[in-house]
């Protein structure tokens, strides 16, 4: 095609504009924070393939329960306000060197306070907080936090995650449901989803994100219970045009993750298998975020750069995916404005 051979010059991705939708703190922990920390916890790491073995998962996974069980490491480092600060500040500031104007990074209190106790919901993220502020104003970046409600938990638990995002609405965003989807239906969290809306929060939904026979239509519950506008991952509508319909009539903004996926096999194949080029021009409005950095070994520029080169995405098209999360993002229009190169629309 002529756009192809109108330039030869291979588009420099780190110099991108980018607004990231979907980013997990607790599994953004720095290399060399992670290095550092995991000594005082017994975690003795030798040499790079310990740490590989213990921290990354590089080549993909069985399946996700696997993927999750290897979560629980990182979670032992996450064990003191200052940590929680220092992690919130450099997951931030990593973002900003990739790129990243607009963040939106998220967390569960419960699966923070899981192993340390002593840790309330309020210290947790007071401790969070601080450590946004304090990028923010050492860089021209706009933050938001996501509130994250674990689906495997009991519903009692969610109860209480959701008075506790709503009593700190000035400083969460949204409210998100994670965790394994197969087995543990949307509808019993749908009173505590409908009340965070009506108080104000975003609501984005993991969802639609396994390679299981119903994981299309699981988005479709994640509009009809829990009122999302967002949700997270989606990929699976791929595999049925009336559900890529559903969400084009729904507007939906789909928060796409392509190594994670490939990761936890959600995608069979390879990478060159992500359905993201798919979705695109079928004119849903996808969005590139990178899921879990830390522990998946990627940032947002590796990301782009899949992209660019197992998709042939140009700059254009960048633009787009971006203007389309700029657009989406829960962050205020004012805020988010104030950093962004250009008009943010309410599409
Ligand atoms: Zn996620």
């Amino acid at each position: 095609m002529s756009e192809k051979s109108s330039t030869n010059k291979p588009l420099r991705v780190e110099n991108i504009r980018k607004v990231e939708l979907h980013r997990h703190l607790e599994l953004s922990i720095r290399h060399s924070t992670i290095r550092e920390l995991a000594p005082l916890f017994g975690i003795e790491i030798p040499n790079d393939k310990v740490f590989a073995e213990r921290f990354l998962i590089d080549q993909p996974m069985n399946d996700l329960g696997s993927v999750l069980n290897k979560f629980l490491d990182t979670q032992l480092l996450l064990s003191s306000e200052e940590t929680l600060e220092r992690i919130a500040y450099e997951a931030c500031v990593d973002a900003f060197k990739e790129g990243v104007l607009i963040l939106e990074l998220r967390y569960a209190p419960t699966f923070i306070r899981y192993r340390h106790d002593h840790l309330s919901f309020d210290k947790i993220h007071l401790a969070i907080v601080r450590g946004v502020e304090r990028a923010e104003k050492d860089f021209p970046i706009a933050v938001g936090l996501t509130c994250i409600i674990q689906r495997i938990l009991p519903v009692k638990e969610a109860e209480k995650v959701t008075e506790f995002a709503i009593e700190h609405r000035n400083t969460f965003i949204s409210l998100d449901l994670a965790d394994n989807e197969e087995g543990f239906d949307s509808k019993p969290f749908s009173p505590f989803f409908m009340k965070a809306k009506k108080a104000g929060l975003g609501i984005t939904v993991h969802a639609g994100e396994i390679n299981t026979p119903k994981a299309p239509t699981y988005v479709k519950d994640a509009v009809e219970f829990l009122g999302a506008t967002r949700i997270g991952h989606g990929v699976q509508v791929y595999r049925d045009p009336a559900m890529i319909e559903y969400v084009k009539k729904h507007n939906l903004t789909l928060e796409l993750c392509p190594t994670s996926n490939y990761l936890t096999q959600a995608i069979p194949g390879t990478i060159e298998d992500h359905p993201f080029r798919q979705l695109y021009y079928a004119g849903i409005r996808t969005t590139i975020n990178t899921d879990d950095p830390g522990i998946f070994n990627t940032d947002m520029n590796k990301e782009y750069l899949i992209l660019r080169d197992k998709f042939n995405f140009r700059a254009a098209e960048f633009e787009k995916c971006n203007d389309y999360a700029a657009s989406a993002s829960f962050i205020s229009l004012e805020k988010k404005q104030s950093v962004w190169p250009r008009e943010i629309l309410q599409i």
